[in-house]
């Protein structure tokens, strides 16, 4: 029997965590951070001797050898996945580094790996799955997530969530990580089979991307921005001045490290702000959920523009920022998974398709200024607005696939031969 096609999804839960557990999770958490750092020491060390780098695997033969050592035998209670994806974040860190000097990696240069700091890094964990060491369970006709070493955890909104897992084809991995709220979450990683019965009626349509209305679709309905860092900028630019007044004051008491001792009052500031930081990011998730369900829903078939968006953000200012609230690339991830997971399609377009310029109508390319709005088309005579004839262009893309019915391999390419 031929094996039916699988993808994998990403759940994420919200975890109830006790007393117990919490501790646990500290623990665990530390532990990774504390491989992570001891093996870059000596990563560092042996590079300074002998001009070299361990490998992964002799990293893990080391880190057995630890485990049965007096100082370091507490790492045998921690979860040795866990521990070895430390190992493998290390090594990845190290790789990418000698291949950016190098040149061999593109892109931004990567810098070489830093240390963990208990208090700049999330505290998170990796886990993978042997033998369902993660599982779901029913207890009290309530169903509960194990998650390898740890005991059972009690999730919201288990129903839907823990369902979701429970019918997957097989589990493979989670991660569970402290966010900025300090609550604890996890994001368990399943292989599903994929949907792929598309309705009898076919719609499509074309995104395209704006500052002022974030989305703007073929048929001319548009939704506009939430931009919650605007509406929170001034609040939350009073509380960092206040913050940085304080700090200010204390700028001479510190510690024997050469660290600014905080007050009482000052962490109770540095918690509001960043308690105000996590609830715009979360405004912004929610707006992007909402916005990339209802596109979903409702067309079989969508096409977006591959915008350049780290080289939009390195142009400072207004639109930089601008760009950064509205989250584009979130957006985008989301339609696309979303997609996926329905067993619609999502097609991503070119970067270099003039898909303003061109007039929707006749195809010809006009010359457009970006402060035009509306433009008359100098060879058919239609007026256009600007994001609409933009995203009808797209629509085309998604039409095109829907009208000659081949069978795609890779959407990007598709859309690209445009
Ligand atoms: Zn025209």
């Amino acid at each position: 029997m031929q094996r039916k096609p699988t993808l994998l999804k990403g759940i994420s839960l919200r975890l109830k965590v006790n007393k117990q557990q919490e501790q646990d999770l500290m623990r665990q958490t530390g532990a990774c951070r504390w491989v992570y750092n001891h093996f870059l020491a000596l990563q560092i060390e042996g590079y300074e001797e002998f001009d070299s780098f361990m490998s992964y695997n002799n990293m893990c033969g080391i880190l057995t050898q630890l485990k049965y050592e007096e100082d370091t035998c507490w790492l045998r209670q921690i979860d040795s996945t866990a521990l070895q994806r430390s190992l493998r974040d290390l090594s990845t860190a190290l790789k990418n580094f000698f291949e950016s000097k190098s040149g061999k990696r593109k892109g931004r240069k990567v810098s070489f790996p830093k240390f963990k700091s208990l208090h700049k890094t999330k505290r998170a964990i990796s886990l993978v799955n042997n033998n369902d060491s993660i599982r779901v369970q029913e207890f009290d006709e309530c169903w509960r997530i194990k998650l390898n070493k740890f005991k059972f955890f009690s999730v919201y909104n288990w129903r839907k969530r823990l369902g979701m897992i429970y019918n997957a084809n097989r589990i493979l991995s989670t991660t569970i990580y402290q966010d900025s709220d300090q609550k604890w979450y996890a994001s368990v990683l399943v292989e599903c089979e994929t949907q792929t019965c598309l309705p009898n009626q076919i719609r499509t349509t074309g995104i395209d991307l704006g500052l002022k209305t974030t989305v703007v679709l073929a048929d001319g309905s548009f939704v506009n921005a939430s931009k919650p860092t605007e509406k929170y900028r001034k609040k939350l630019k009073k509380l960092q001045q206040i913050f940085s007044r304080k700090l200010e004051v204390r700028k001479n008491i510190k510690d024997q490290y050469g660290r600014i001792i905080f007050s009482k009052s000052m962490i109770q500031l540095k918690e509001k702000i960043s308690r105000l930081h996590f609830k715009i990011k979360c405004i912004r998730k929610d707006f992007n959920h909402k916005l990339s369900r209802h596109i979903v829903d409702n067309f079989e078939i969508t096409t977006m523009e591959d915008l350049n968006i780290q080289q939009m953000l390195q142009k400072d200012g207004d639109f930089a920022r601008n760009i950064q609230d509205v989250a584009w690339f979130q957006l985008r991830t989301f339609i696309e998974y979303k997609c996926k997971w329905a067993g619609k399609i999502f097609l991503l377009a070119s970067k270099w398709l003039p898909s303003s310029k061109t007039c929707s109508d006749c195809g010809c390319i006009v010359d457009l200024k970006i402060s035009m709005r509306k433009w008359k088309c100098p060879n058919c005579n239609i007026i256009h607005d600007r994001d609409i004839n933009a995203a009808k262009n797209l629509d085309r893309i998604s039409r095109t696939l829907y009208e000659t019915g081949i069978e795609i391999t890779n959407p990007k390419e598709f859309a690209n031969s445009f």
